[in-house]
């Protein structure tokens, strides 16, 4: 049987139907609608202001991939101007890769790109040299945890270092409704509490953070770097299979199949829980050490950094502690940062607990990308 006519132009042929819709549509309308609806979240929402130099938060994989194309299609009607920052977290075999990956990309599309490494940052420390650590101490999994925490806090440096005033991630709406899965699973009410919205607007002077392809399924962000033909790195990370985040995949994938809308419902409840003030994490203070945002004398990346330097991992995650949980990252390999706290959220958790709903690949740990 031919394929049906694409149902927006009446032209040419269609070359899928959309997930959610089952709109049929030709792969020039298809990306034009996909285009159309972002540049309509970040319009509606106020997320980046015309004169805004925004970082991208760019790993290589599918996701920032598709949010730096999009965001540069866009530019001239923002009137913003965009800077590619990617974090280098020192993993062997896998970021060389998917750097070079990003190293294309702002080639191709001559966009400036800043790239940050844990290495420089921390005091030597790498990715792989924290999970050997956490091995030591039967922490192993706990890897995406530490690598959520310090990449927030590598790529708000990045963004500094190239005077942006704004900064995205590439989180799509199936890493939105993973994370409220986990902060659910987790009893994380303090963290569902603040976990609706498009991003952060940068309390404590943290800079303002948001994701515009947060209402895009991963299915339409595939679709789209397909059609378009982007160039993206698609390996998964040597340590993704420990996270947490991967029960809660497996989990709304079921959930998925016996209702479509399952994703969708999951980001918009998130917007829409209205918890007692009980559950709302205590007003944030400083840092003793750095100034970012803490909910106590150290904010997360300090804590964590702390404990590692001291051989003692599990100081800052886990036992007697709460803060720093087991989370993952968002889409299989997609911007490894967490969410944010909510836009309208008055008073998020500590800055340190800027995290996805909690993701840009959490954890429940309460310091953010
Ligand atoms: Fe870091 Fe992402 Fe790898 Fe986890 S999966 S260790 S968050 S790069
Ligand atoms: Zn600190």
């Amino acid at each position: 049987m031919p394929a049906p006519q694409c149902a927006s132009c009446h032209k040419a042929r269609a070359a899928l139907r959309r997930p959610r819709s089952g709109q049929a549509l030709c792969t020039t309308c298809f990306c034009a609608s996909f285009e159309a609806e972002v540049l309509h979240t970040v319009v509606a929402g106020r997320l980046l202001p015309p004169g805004a130099v925004v970082a991208v938060g760019a790993s290589g994989g599918k996701d920032s991939t598709v949010l730096a194309h999009v965001l540069r299609e866009l530019a001239p009607h923002l009137g913003i101007s965009l800077h590619l920052v990617a974090v280098d977290e020192g993993i062997g075999g896998y970021r060389d890769a998917a750097l070079a990956a990003v190293r294309r990309q702002a080639a191709r599309w001559e966009l400036p790109l800043t790239v940050v490494a844990y290495a420089e940052l921390f005091g030597g420390w790498t990715m792989d040299a924290v999970a050997r650590s956490t091995a030591g101490s039967g922490r192993s999994r706990s890897c995406c945890t530490f690598c959520g925490v310090l990449r927030r806090r590598a790529l708000e440096e990045g963004a500094r270092r190239v005077g942006a005033t704004h900064v995205v991630t590439g989180h799509n709406a199936d890493d939105m409704a993973e994370t409220v899965l986990m902060n659910f699973l987790r009893g994380d009410a303090g963290r569902l509490a603040r976990g609706g919205g498009l991003g952060s607007p940068g309390e404590g002077g943290a800079l303002p953070r948001c994701r515009p392809l947060q209402l895009a399924s991963q299915k339409e962000v595939v679709l789209y770097a397909h059609f378009r033909r982007l160039d993206y790195f698609s390996e998964e990370c040597v340590y993704a299979p420990e996270a947490f985040r991967g029960h809660a995949r497996d989990l709304l994938k079921l959930l998925e199949a016996a209702r479509p809308s399952a994703v969708l419902d999951l980001v918009h409840s998130a917007e829409r829980l209205a918890l007692a003030p009980a559950a709302r994490p205590p007003p944030p203070g400083a840092c003793s050490r750095c100034g970012a945002l803490a909910s106590r004398a150290l904010c997360q990346a300090c804590a964590l950094l702390d404990g590692l330097n001291r051989g003692r991992p599990r100081l800052a995650i886990g036992k007697g502690r709460r803060g720093l949980d087991e989370e993952g990252p968002p889409g299989r390999r997609g911007s490894h940062s967490r969410p944010d706290p909510p836009l309208r959220s008055p008073s998020p958790a500590s800055r340190d607990s800027s995290s996805p709903l909690g993701s840009d690949d959490d954890v429940g740990v309460r310091g953010r990308l």
